[in-house]
């Protein structure tokens, strides 16, 4: 038995970041007016969404979407269906940000606005965040602090959580390996890799997951609604949610109740947590 809840081995998150066409904007609207490349995004929003939230029904899963401002105001009824479904929302910029690249002013400015849009669609304050693009400072812990968010799912030092030294916030580790972009995202032009088919991503899923189970770790898999909502690779993380759920101890949560155990069971109190475990991947022992 694993120190999960209810004795869980294991804890799963899905979680979908709906950058749609602001993915292509690269935070700015000079690039507004080019429907082409813009229309990539456009299927993320008005198809892979409602694919996406067709097998989270299947299933009977809860899943966390992280979605920029620009994107709530844009596609306010899907992230209307996405949260009507019982879905968490979290914050994921305002126009697809470079966060390292602004002042602490601007860094502000988009954490307020995309608090604002998805506050305006979903009636909420979100409570978790992730930078577009994985990119953090010690400056925007600081921020998330500051605004309330309960936990942040960007780094990359372990593959369980920890919580971060001097504020409340408990970080969701990610990891390459575990997002969708690296085997389907495709630009043409100069440096474009081929598209991976979506067995490699099913394949390399797989073995991670067996591994994290194994050390009792957070299989925290990021997706994009217009990569993995292509119908072939829909397909696939069917297949990849049936292989999970084959498990005999998985727990398969919103990034927020997630955040939430490891406070109040684990950051509060590592010993017991420790009790009974094979291999502790805390202390390594
Ligand atoms: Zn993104």
């Amino acid at each position: 038995m694993g120190r999960w809840k209810d004795g869980a081995q294991c804890a799963v998150m899905l979680t979908f970041d709906v950058d749609a066409e602001t993915l292509w904007l690269a935070g700015s609207l000079q690039h507004s007016d080019r429907i082409g490349l813009l229309s990539q995004g456009t299927y993320g929003a008005r198809v892979g969404v409602p694919l996406v939230l067709h097998v989270l029904r299947r299933f009977d899963l809860r899943a966390t979407f992280f979605v920029p401002g620009w994107v709530a105001e844009h596609h306010p009824d899907i992230v209307a269906a996405i949260v009507d479904q019982g879905h968490e929302i979290g914050h994921h910029g305002y126009l697809h940000e470079t966060m390292s690249d602004l002042s602490e002013e601007d860094e502000r400015r988009v954490l307020e606005r995309g608090i604002e849009a998805l506050q305006r669609v979903t009636g909420r304050t979100p409570l978790g965040y992730r930078s577009p693009s994985w990119e953090l400072t010690g400056r925007t812990l600081r921020l998330l602090e500051q605004y309330g968010f309960r936990y942040s799912s960007n780094l990359m030092s372990h593959f369980l959580p920890w919580q971060h030294p001097d504020t409340r916030l408990i970080e969701l580790p990610v990891q390459w390996l575990l997002d969708d972009a690296p085997f389907f995202l495709f630009r043409p032009g100069p440096g474009s890799r081929p598209i991976q088919p979506a067995q490699h991503a099913f394949q390399a899923w797989g073995e991670e997951f067996q591994g994290i189970y194994r050390f009792g770790g957070l299989f925290n898999l990021t997706m994009h609604p217009q990569l993995i909502g292509r119908p072939g690779r829909i397909l696939m993380l069917e297949r990849l949610i049936e292989h999970i759920l084959s498990y005999p101890h998985v727990w398969i949560a919103t990034g927020l109740e997630v955040a939430d155990y490891w406070a109040a069971h684990i950051a509060a109190n590592p010993e017991e947590w420790r009790q009974g475990l094979v291999y502790d991947p805390l202390t390594h022992r």
